[in-house]
């Protein structure tokens, strides 16, 4: 482009390049791709501002990404969600009254202060703060705060569930999901239904799952959980099912696991601490949970394994293939 170049001051031409440039960050080498502009007059190479964050600014973003550090951009989010000042956010951590201020526009936070701003997103842990610290913010604001933190900490399964499902259900409905969207509230329930009482085996569990989901789209065209089955060497499994335990377990408290002894082996079993929620099911869902109950009720872990391992939607998919709920047809039930 023609213009007029800002070291030597003539109008000349200045060439645009995109060069890769390495810069040390706390000691890492970052590589991060900057504009430069060169004048075909002096010969002088320079930073195209116009275009860019300058190369440190790009660096540090690449250096947060790579350590899992949050961004500016993200805690702004969190102080503007929790309706705080840069100010206020600040001396409500305790730190310099202007610590808030220099992340948000980019300079790189020590590694303490970005755990404490991970751990600042669950509302639980900033109401603790505002407890122990009195004078950071007071008055009517302080009220309005609490009050809002208390709020948030009630909404707060229900929004974890649909952070969940946002992040796990990101697939289209297809027929790898039953033609239905990842209903985590379901899949829940469904372990819980299955759950109750005496509870059952880990691997039955799964088997109950896919029969259930699969029974129900063979008679209805569509899943009840929206849930994708993958094929393992054990059997069909519910995509993510060690992580929805986990949930079960140990945030929601909903679920527990007793250790007992097969002959000579220990099983874990799975059982339900609280009555599923069964409001959120249509009736034909209801029926074939409760028949897939009711049939299987007699098998051990290893009969109903070994009857999934028969299944035309097991034989005909390799390991770690998701299965078509399309071969729910020829479901052997
Ligand atoms: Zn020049």
């Amino acid at each position: 482009m023609q213009t007029i170049c800002p070291k030597c001051g003539e109008n000349t031409i200045l060439t645009s390049n995109i060069e890769e440039q390495e810069i040390i960050v706390r000691g890492d080498p970052i590589t991060v791709s900057v504009n430069t502009l060169r004048c075909e007059n002096c010969g002088e190479e320079f930073y195209d501002f116009n275009e860019q964050d300058d190369p440190i600014a790009l660096a540090y973003l690449e250096y947060r990404r790579k350590n899992s550090m949050m961004q500016p951009r993200e805690i702004r989010e969190i102080r503007s969600h929790y309706g705080l000042s840069q100010m206020e956010l600040s001396r409500l951590l305790g730190w310099g009254g202007a610590t808030i201020s220099r992340y948000e526009n980019g300079a790189l936070q020590d590694l303490a202060h970005d755990k404490v701003l991970h751990l600042i997103r669950d509302p639980r842990n900033l109401l603790h703060l505002l407890n122990d610290n009195s004078t950071a913010i007071q008055g009517e604001k302080r009220e309005k705060l609490a009050r809002n933190l208390m709020d948030a900490i009630d909404d707060g399964q229900g929004e974890i569930k649909n952070c969940y499902e946002e992040l796990l259900g990101s697939y289209t409905p297809d027929r790898f999901s039953g033609y239905k969207r990842l209903n985590i509230e379901n899949i829940f329930n469904t372990i819980l239904f299955y759950c109750i009482g005496e509870g059952v085996l880990k691997t039955k569990l799964n088997k109950l799952l896919f029969y259930a989901d699969f029974l129900h789209f063979k008679d209805y065209s569509a899943s009840i959980t929206g849930a994708r089955y993958v094929h393992l060497t054990y059997g069909p499994i519910l995509d993510n099912y060690e992580f929805y335990l986990a949930t079960m377990i140990h945030e929601d408290s909903s679920l527990m696991i007793e250790e007992k002894e097969f002959g000579n082996y220990l099983g874990e079993i799975l059982v339900s601490k609280v009555s599923p929620d069964l409001r959120g099911f249509k009736s034909s869902e209801l029926k074939v949970l409760a028949s897939i109950k009711e049939y299987f009720d007699g098998y051990t872990a290893s009969d109903i394994s070994l009857k999934s391992h028969q299944e035309k939607g097991y034989k005909e998919t390799d390991d770690l293939d998701f299965i078509s709920y399309e071969y729910a047809d020829s479901l052997e039930l």
